[in-house]
Parts: structure tokens; C-alpha cells; sequence
């Protein structure tokens, strides 16, 4: 590795850029929080996916893809799903409505995450398949004094915990002073949390820990902690997730894990993505501005999306726009040259630009990446055939032209390139709906969008700013460019 640059992040427990040093180099460990799987997940989620699969995609290059390891959760346990299975399957039992809504809402994640050109997690542990370790963790943190019994539920006890709110900077009695007013009368202090509670009849419920008769279900938090230990011990090297979960959800998990473990920290890097709003307002339900992945990939491709993620600096907040996706699409159009001038892959031996590793060694610096990119696509498409392949590899270790590869989305220039007999049937009929629509024929204009639709493919109609005539660019979706038999 080169000792010139050190990979630096940011790590929100001290508060400043550190080199980064891994307990062991030959595996590199990181956990991130997973979805909740009740619902599609929304861009806001789709923040994190990106972002550390960056950072996991980097450690990969710098340590080599054999030694890192990368968990990423999904929770399957949750008042959310419970509610939600009985709204949407009232008729059925309630653990088998569960089991259709956590089935399809997985499946429909995992497609999502693999559309923004994700890399699937080293491990994908489920919480429902680790309630014995949440078991054995609740029963150490009773046994040592840092969690106790009351009409049921374990309750971890925050003071006995002297610096409780050291990740999020808040002192014990700041956060007293914000907690809700109504206090469960079985709490001994108003910050003490939920390891555990009582199921009520028909609700998923397991065999309870220490001694309790009821049986029960675990509380959100203890699933990371027990989860993260069983796949990546009892320290490991990097914990990230959205910067709304630093408080309560990671500094409840750092309280249990050091404290059933008597660890000095649970992670020793904690990395944070900001917040997202859409179109300069927060995406709430209630505005009607609530983007899910799925939607947008219905109009993006993948890799629009991905990219124009990745323009901001993942610390910062984003804003989320229609013309920010424009102009994404637009850079990556006039990259789709280059992409099918290398093949539409990346080659054996091609290694990534040393500015663009340096950029992602600076606290994951994706903008300055970026603009290392468009400067080596300037001499690539001089026909430097070099450039060219440090620009295809320096893509994909951004994940851009991972979905390319692997037949996911890509630019009309490279389907040009790779099935040109396809790309003809698709010109012809872009050109075809072009005059169906000069002609006012709108009817069979949506017709022949619907056909393309169908065939995987997206339109993107736009004005020219000097003739005022519309012009059609598309590309191929996510789900791949098919033949559809007329
Ligand atoms: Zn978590």
C-alpha cells in the first residue's frame, strides 16, 4: 500500500479524520444497519447502500477483495412489519402475513440495492436467524449488572454505563431532559431501552431469556449488536449507517456490545452518511414527495441514480432533484462513448487512476473522484487508448459501469456497440414514435413508448435550446434490453 496517502475517514466518535488502521488487515471488518423489509425502500435508504458499497469496493482495492468483510442486515422483526402484515393480509395468521411481507419486501430490496450496482454484502444476516445470540447477549448484560427484569421486558440500564452518549456528544441528563414525557412505569431510569418485551398472542414470539415465563420478541438494537458479533466478532473496524440512527440506535448498540463484551469500543470507526431532502423540502408521505428506489428506476437507470449520489460528498446533505438526475444522465451519455470504445468492460490488469484512489483515500471524496474522472474521459476520448482503461477502471471501482457489465443498464452508445442489431430495432422505433408525435398522433406515440417500455428500454424527451425541436436520447434499463416478439 502506498504509505503516502493513508486512507483517511472521518469518524464520528472523535469527531475528526483519522488514518484508518484495521485490527487486522488480512480482514477488514464492517458492518452496516440493513432496511426494516416492510415496505419498498425509499432514496433516502438507498443513501448508505451506495455510499458504503464505495467504501467496501475501496478496502477491496486496497487490501484485496479476499480480506475484507462486509455485513449489511436485514431486520425481519419489527412492530412495522407486524402492523403492516395485518393491514395488507387481515385474513391470514399474522406470522404468515409476516412471512409475505418480509419475502417480497426482501426480494424487492435486493433487487433495488443490485440495480444501483451494489455488490451484495459479504454476509446478509437475518435478525429472526440470530434470536439465540440476542438470548445469550441479554442474558450476560442482566448477568453483569447492565440490564434487568421488569413485568417481562429487559431493560438495559443506561446509567450504569458512565459514558452512555459518547458517540452522539450528549451528556445523561440532556438526553433526560429530551425524553418523551411519558415514562413505561417499569423503567428504573427514563433512558433505559428495550432488549426485550412480552409478545402478545399471535405475534412472532421465541422462548424468553432470564427466567421470564411469557414469551417475547427482541427489541431493534440488540439484533445489530448480537448480529454484528456473531459475523464479525466482539470488536470489529468500521460501523456506518445514516446519520439519523447515531442517536438512539448506534449509541444503544455500542452500550450493549461494551458493556456484555467489557470492550473499549464496539467499532473503532464509525462512519455517518447526511441527511436527503427531494427538491429542497424533507421527503415525508404527508408532502406526497416520498421517492422509492423502485419508482425511480422505473424512469433512471441505475446508474443515473447511483451517480448522482455520488456528486455530492456523502457527509453532506443532498438534495435530491429532477435536474440534478438530468445532468447526471447527460455525463453519463457523453460517457457512454468511452465506455464502448474499451469493450464495455473492464480488462484484465486495468488499474484505476491513482488521483481517483487518492480522492476516495480522502474521506471517500467521491465529487473530487468525479471530476478526476472527467478529466481522464477529456484524454480518453483524445484516443489515448491508457486513459481509457483507467478511466473504465476507475468507474467501476465508483461502481458506475458495474451495471453495465453485468447486462444491467446501459447508454444506447454501448448497446450500439455490443447488439447492433438490437439498438437499429430501437432507433427505429424512437424515430418512429418522433414522427407519430410531430404528427399530433399521440395515441400511438404512448403505444410505441409502452412497446419499448416493455423491452427494457427508457425515453428521455428534452428540447433543443436552439431549435426548439424535441429531441429522444434512451437507454437501456435495469432490467436488460430484450426482444419483445410483436
Ligand atoms: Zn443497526
Amino acid at each position: 500500500m502506498a504509505e503516502a496517502h493513508p486512507l483517511m475517514l472521518y469518524n464520528t466518535l472523535t469527531r475528526r479524520k483519522e488514518p484508518f488502521e484495521p485490527l487486522d488487515p488480512a480482514n477488514v471488518r464492517m458492518y452496516v444497519c440493513g432496511p426494516t423489509v416492510y415496505d419498498y425502500a425509499h432514496i433516502g435508504n438507498a443513501r448508505p447502500v451506495i455510499v458504503f458499497d464505495v467504501l467496501f469496493r475501496l478496502l477491496r482495492h486496497l487490501y484485496g477483495a479476499e480480506h475484507v468483510t462486509y455485513v449489511r442486515n436485514i431486520t425481519d422483526v419489527d412492530d412495522k412489519i407486524n402492523a403492516r402484515a395485518a393491514e395488507e393480509y387481515p385474513d391470514l395468521p399474522l406470522n404468515e402475513a409476516i412471512a409475505k411481507v418480509t419475502t417480497a419486501t426482501e426480494q424487492q430490496f435486493h433487487d433495488d440495492v443490485a440495480a444501483l450496482g451494489a455488490l451484495p454484502p459479504t454476509v446478509e444476516p437475518r435478525a429472526t436467524q440470530h434470536i439465540n445470540e440476542m438470548r445469550r447477549m441479554i442474558k450476560a448484560l442482566v448477568d453483569n449488572g447492565h440490564a434487568y427484569v421488569a413485568e417481562d421486558h429487559v431493560l438495559f440500564d443506561v446509567p450504569s454505563m458512565p459514558d452512555y452518549g459518547r458517540l452522539s456528544n450528549r451528556s445523561l441528563e440532556e438526553m433526560e431532559a429530551g425524553a418523551r414525557v411519558e415514562v413505561a412505569p417499569y423503567k428504573r431510569d427514563p433512558m433505559d431501552f428495550v432488549l426485550w418485551k412480552p409478545s402478545k398472542e399471535g405475534e412472532p414470539s421465541w422462548p424468553s431469556p432470564c427466567g421470564i415465563k411469557t414469551r417475547g420478541r427482541p427489541g431493534w438494537h440488540i439484533e445489530c449488536s448480537a448480529m454484528a458479533e456473531k459475523h464479525l466478532g466482539e470488536m470489529f473496524d468500521i460501523h456506518g449507517g445514516g446519520i439519523d440512527l447515531v442517536f438512539p440506535h448506534h449509541e444503544n448498540e455500542i452500550a450493549q456490545s461494551r458493556c456484555a463484551y467489557d470492550t473499549p469500543v464496539m467499532a473503532r470507526y464509525w462512519l455517518h452518511n447526511g441527511f436527503l431532502q427531494v427538491e429542497g423540502e424533507k421527503m415525508s408521505k404527508s408532502l406526497g414527495n416520498f421517492i422509492t428506489i423502485h419508482d425511480l428506476l422505473q424512469e433512471w437507470s441505475g446508474e443515473v441514480v447511483r451517480f448522482n449520489m455520488l456528486r455530492t460528498h456523502y457527509r453532506q446533505p443532498i438534495d435530491w432533484t429532477r435536474k440534478g438526475l438530468e445532468e447526471s444522465r447527460a455525463t453519463l451519455e457523453r460517457w457512454g462513448e468511452i465506455y464502448a470504445n474499451c469493450g464495455g468492460g473492464v480488462g484484465e490488469g486495468w488499474l484505476p487512476s491513482v488521483d481517483v484512489v487518492d480522492a476516495l483515500k480522502d474521506d471517500l471524496n467521491t465529487p473530487l473522484a468525479i471530476a478526476k474522472l472527467h478529466e481522464l474521459a477529456k484524454e480518453a476520448k483524445g484516443g489515448a487508448a491508457a486513459f481509457a482503461e483507467q478511466w473504465a477502471a476507475s468507474a467501476e471501482l465508483l461502481g458506475l459501469n458495474a451495471n453495465r457489465w453485468h447486462g444491467r443498464s446501459m447508454s444506447a452508445a454501448v448497446l450500439e456497440a455490443t447488439d447492433p442489431d438490437l439498438a437499429h430495432r430501437i432507433r427505429r422505433l424512437v424515430e418512429a414514435r418522433s414522427k407519430a408525435r410531430k404528427a399530433k398522433d399521440f395515441k400511438k406515440g404512448d403505444r410505441i413508448r409502452d412497446e419499448l417500455a416493455a423491452m427494457g428500454i427508457a425515453l428521455n424527451d428534452s428540447k433543443d435550446p436552439e431549435t426548439g425541436d424535441i429531441v429522444t436520447t434512451w437507454e437501456v434499463l435495469s432490467s436488460g434490453a430484450k426482444e419483445v416478439a410483436r
